[in-house]
Formats: C-alpha cells, sequence, structure tokens
C-alpha cells in the first residue's frame, strides 16, 4: 500500500516510493519494480491473429468459413481479431528497402496494408457486429466485447519512426504477430492464438522441406536455443514470452481447418502450443 508522508504541519502531502530520488538508470531501482504480479485488464478476452499471407491472401476459400467460426465462437468467447498484412506488405518493404529507407521508415509504411486487410474483415464481419478497434479506442474495449461484437485490429505495433534497429537485418523486427502478443500480455487475454496455414510449427517450413516433423509442445527456451532458420511465427513473439507478465502461452492453429478455432477456444491441445515456464526466481518475485 502506498505510504504518505505529511510535511510541512501537515500542509503537503508526499507518496513515498523507493522510485522517489532515485535514477531509473539504476539497475536495483528497475529490478525493485519487478516484485509484483501484474493486473490482468481483460482476462476473458481471446486474442486471435488471423496470418495475412497465410490466411487474408488466400482470399474467400479460407477466410470466409474461418470468420464464419469466429462469428460461432463469438457467441460463447470474447474475441478480439487481429489481422496482418501479408505479400502486399512484403512488395512495400521490397520497394522500401531498394530505395534505401531504414527501418523505422520501413516500419512507418508497413501498417497501411493490415490497414486495408482490417477494412476487409471488417465490412466481411460488420451484420454481425464486426468493428475495427483503432489503437487510441482500447479503452472502449470492454462496452464493445460486452454488447457482442468483434473487434478487429491490424497486428503491426505502432513503433513506426521509432523502431528499433536490430543489426541483422533492415526489415522491422517487431511485426504482427508480436503486436497481437503484446496485446494478449497487456490485456492479460485468456489465450493467444495465431492462425495460419499449416497444423503448427515443425522443424522446417513444411512447404518447402515435406520431411520437416510436427511439434506439438515446445517451451521458448527450448525452441530459441534451436535457432531454427524459419520459423511460422515471429521470433520476437517468442524472444518476448520469456519476460511476459501474462501471456506464457501461445497456439498456433491451421485456419483451413476452421473447426480448430472452436476446439482451442475449448481449451483443447490442438496445433502447437508453445510455452514460457517462469523461472524459480521469478515465481519467488512474484509477492
Ligand atoms: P503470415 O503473414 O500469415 O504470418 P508467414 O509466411 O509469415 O505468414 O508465416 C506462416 C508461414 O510460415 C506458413 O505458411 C509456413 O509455410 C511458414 N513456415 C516457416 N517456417 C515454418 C516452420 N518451422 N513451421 C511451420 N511453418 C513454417
Ligand atoms: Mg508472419
Amino acid at each position: 500500500m502506498n505510504e504518505i508522508i505529511h510535511e510541512g504541519q501537515g500542509r503537503r502531502a508526499h507518496i513515498k516510493s523507493p522510485l522517489m530520488r532515485e535514477s531509473l538508470m539504476d539497475r536495483k531501482v528497475l529490478a525493485a519494480s519487478d516484485t509484483q504480479d501484474v493486473l490482468p485488464i481483460l482476462p476473458e478476452v481471446h486474442v486471435v491473429h488471423l496470418g495475412g499471407a497465410s490466411i487474408l491472401d488466400r482470399g474467400k476459400a479460407a477466410l470466409v468459413p474461418l470468420l464464419d467460426e469466429v462469428v460461432r465462437c463469438r457467441k460463447t468467447y470474447k474475441i478480439l481479431l487481429g489481422v496482418g498484412g501479408g505479400t502486399r506488405m512484403r512488395h512495400t518493404y521490397h520497394i522500401a528497402l531498394d530505395l534505401g529507407i531504414p527501418t523505422g521508415g520501413l516500419a512507418m509504411v508497413a501498417g497501411s496494408v493490415n490497414e486495408q486487410n482490417r477494412y476487409m474483415v471488417q465490412a466481411l464481419l460488420a451484420k454481425h457486429g464486426g468493428v475495427v478497434l483503432h489503437k487510441d479506442h482500447y479503452v472502449v474495449l470492454p462496452l464493445w466485447l460486452a454488447s457482442g461484437m468483434i473487434p478487429i485490429l491490424s497486428g503491426m505495433p505502432p513503433y513506426h519512426y521509432w523502431e528499433p534497429p536490430t543489426g541483422s537485418a533492415r526489415v522491422p523486427h517487431y511485426r504482427e504477430d508480436f503486436g497481437l502478443f503484446m496485446v494478449s500480455e497487456v490485456l492479460g487475454a485468456a489465450s493467444m492464438i495465431y492462425v495460419k496455414d499449416e497444423d503448427g510449427l515443425y522443424t522446417a517450413d513444411p512447404k518447402r522441406h515435406p520431411t520437416a516433423e510436427f511439434i506439438p509442445t515446445i517451451t521458448a527456451q527450448e525452441l530459441l536455443a534451436r535457432n531454427l532458420p524459419e520459423m511460422i511465427v515471429d521470433r520476437a513473439v517468442i524472444e518476448s514470452m520469456l519476460h511476459a507478465r501474462n501471456t506464457r502461452r501461445i497456439q498456433i492453429i491451421n485456419g483451413l481447418k476452421p473447426d480448430l478455432l472452436g476446439r482451442a477456444l475449448a481449451g483443447e491441445p490442438v496445433g502447437t502450443i508453445i510455452t514460457a515456464p517462469k523461472t524459480t526466481k521469478e515465481v519467488a518475485n512474484v509477492r
């Protein structure tokens, strides 16, 4: 609980805080900020991300049956839908790279394709309560969810010109899968489900390596240690899961088998499940 200190004959009140006169550059001060569990803001919401290249670019054949399943499941679960950019975004990256545009500039233009996809999904879901969720409308999410609507948001995180350079690539490191992961993390969502066009994670891309083996469950730690050359979700998601306060489990399912969405929402271990078990130190830190 906050301790209030009264100074100057009880006239001025200060809130005593360990950060009061400290520098945020100090590691000990920073570590002291990590001693509590965090609040799940909307623990009932399920975050469902539709892959740009793997689902949206496939058009009607893949998207319509999947959205029918979303509408069916929405009667039981509160769902927040995310959309990726897909192939058109990759073209944009290609042109921007050729022009010599830096990472922040790429991140600035990347979101536009997501936004187009978001409006297309909204058009399809409008009669079922599909609404576009702009980032500054997060605060009205409880209202939309309570009234049975299906908020749809762009996956690209809004780093824009502030996207950090990574050193190893000029394409932004923090992309749509990560953006949705962060939505799930900050809301303390019930689940984070990635809908793609494969049954889940394999030892290599199954489209190019038919002998690749399916991985039903793996920890984030193990997956990072394997250092696979290619993955079905952005690496930034797996890296961030290690530090997550809420979202320590993600699930990847095949959207070309739409009934899997209902099964994943019901908690069935369909597809691939990636978990990041807390370390003993993390467990001990939580008061
Ligand atoms: P999206 O835009 O939908 O996120 P991506 O191409 O980024 O699409 O990611 C999904 C694709 O990743 C799948 O279609 C699959 O072919 C490919 N992929 C690459 N590596 C793997 C892997 N290790 N396991 C499964 N799929 C993989
Ligand atoms: Mg992707």
